[in-house]
């Protein structure tokens, strides 16, 4: 398997893109060809533990890492650090309707799927193609990348890691999860803005010449942690084909009959797992598109015109307040068949004027695959509400987004197929946004407290990770100006 970038031709291994993070032109890495998944070893994955289906799914994808190298990343990742045996358990709900919780790591959200596995990638990556140089790992996030990537890189040999997050931009309990992060070689600053201001600045550090040099005087090389990088995304994958493995082994569906996706979709990562899994041969039918206000997406699935000059909220679903998805880009050059100039083409149009359109035939091929829709504040709320008093379910706000799109696109088109709804956080890590769903009483002003009530209410138990936040110490406190994180970042390196 060899890899080539959105913008312009390439052609690396994956210890290489997953070095790089980011092409050198600013295009992101995508594989040349998608691997097909065989009959035969859906038989086999059916019969194997999320460890088993991580092994085999990877191989297909880092060929030039020997299985055993393979294994060691993959039992590093999910060996013990997930609450449930399963790292990935998908759960009947209600109708048609199954909910595959990603959020049983150690920060209680999706990103861990990825996250906990990166680190062993990276640091194998290293070892092949960049000769012993320490990568400093620059995040930017809307909250739960930057705690999960926190936790993965937190003192692993030759690895810096330092993260950028929007001051008023995340959940009490996400900015604790950041601020408490312990660790040699750990970072943590806020920045004056919001998620794609913390996002722009990142990427124009990438690309800057002299950041660059001075960080190869250091013998340094920055690298992400970001869904930019391809080794996110290929542990993205293997969930929705486990999820495959467990709706035809709980006779929900038969083998080779479809299946629906749902996911709540900020940055378009995760989405874009499912289509891979799709282009692998797992028998998605409609990957289901859920965005909170900021709808960006919806009005792209619908008219095709991806256009950023619009307002930004502020949502109880802050991990979602996005309104530049990165990963379209690599939805795009797929479609556009791998054609690098149309591609970066956009992109530049989307730098310098904030919008693009993409060509009808490209916009069918999108309507065949995707259906969009958005949930805005008040929604969110009624359906964690809903959720819990019908089904005693209860799901975090960006979970609610995607049940509230699937109930809607139910409704429009009477599709009864089984369907996999993202499940991406712990209702934990929100609870000052899922309470009120749940009681009409008044709230205590204390976030542990809030905690702690929900738990009572619900008679669901708080995630160990956050419990035990309670007692940790602040460490990091600084908050600079989005034209500062160069100077952070010189700072911390010295
Ligand atoms: C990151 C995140 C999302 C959005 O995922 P993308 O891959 O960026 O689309 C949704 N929900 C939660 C809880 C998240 O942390």
């Amino acid at each position: 398997m060899r890899f080539t970038s959105t913008r312009a031709k390439k052609d690396v291994e994956s210890a290489t893109a997953i070095c790089q993070g980011l092409s050198d032109e600013g295009g992101l890495f995508v594989p040349q060809s998608f691997p097909k998944i065989s009959d035969q070893l859906i038989e086999k994955l059916c019969q194997s533990d999320y460890q088993q289906r991580a092994f085999e799914i990877l191989k297909l994808y880092l060929t030039d890492f020997t299985d055993d190298e393979i294994r060691y990343c993959v039992h590093g990742a999910y060996e013990n650090k997930f609450d449930d045996n399963n790292p990935a358990p998908l759960k009947a709900v209600f109708g048609n309707a199954n909910l595959l919780e990603l959020w049983h790591g150690p920060t209680c959200a999706f990103k861990d799927m990825a996250l906990q596995l990166l680190p062993y990638l990276l640091t194998k990556s290293a070892a092949k193609v960049s000769d012993g140089k320490t990568m400093v790992i620059l995040v930017a996030t809307s909250g739960d990348t930057g705690k999960a990537a926190l936790d993965g890189f937190a003192d692993v040999e030759n690895t810096k890691i330092i993260v950028f997050y929007p001051e008023d931009g995340v959940s009490p309990m996400q900015k604790r999860q950041m601020t408490t992060q312990e660790g040699q070689n750990v970072a943590v600053c806020a920045i004056k803005g919001n998620f794609d201001d913390a996002q722009t600045g990142v990427k124009a550090i990438f690309g800057d010449q002299d950041m660059k040099a001075y960080l190869a005087n250091k013998n340094m090389e920055f690298s992400s942690a970001n869904s930019i990088n391809f080794g996110r995304l290929v542990p993205q994958v293997v969930y929705y084909v486990s999820a495959y493995c467990d709706l035809i082994n709980s006779g929900k569906i038969k083998k080779g009959e479809t299946f629906n996706v749902v996911v709540p979709t900020g940055n378009f990562g995760n989405i874009l797992a499912a289509f891979y899994a799709k282009q692998m041969g797992i028998p998605i039918g409609k990957l289901i598109c859920a965005s909170n206000k900021n709808n960006v997406l919806t009005d792209f699935i619908e008219t095709g015109i991806y256009d950023k000059n619009r307002q930004f909220f502020t949502t109880v679903s802050p991990s979602m307040d996005i309104l530049i998805s990165s990963n379209l880009e690599r939805l795009l050059y797929h479609l556009y068949n791998g054609d690098t100039k149309t591609v970066g083409g956009l992109m530049q149009a989307l730098k310098a004027e904030g919008t693009y359109r993409v060509s009808d035939e490209v916009l069918q091929k999108i309507k065949a695959d995707f259906f969009g829709g958005y949930c805005d504040e008040q929604e969110t709320q009624k359906t964690i509400h809903e959720l819990f008093t019908k089904y005693h379910y209860l799901c975090d706000t960006h979970t609610a987004v995607a049940v509230k799109v699937y109930n809607d696109y139910v409704a429009k088109t009477g599709d009864q197929t089984q369907t996999v709804i993202a499940s991406t956080a712990s209702p934990y890590k929100f609870a000052a946004s899922v309470l009120p769903c749940v009681t009409g009483d008044d709230l205590p002003a204390d976030d542990f407290e809030k905690v702690e009530l929900l738990s009572r209410l619900t008679g669901t138990a708080i995630p160990a990770p956050l419990a035990a936040l309670q007692t940790k110490p602040v460490l990091h406190k600084t908050c600079c100006e989005k034209q500062e994180m160069g100077a952070f970042i010189k700072s911390f390196l010295n």
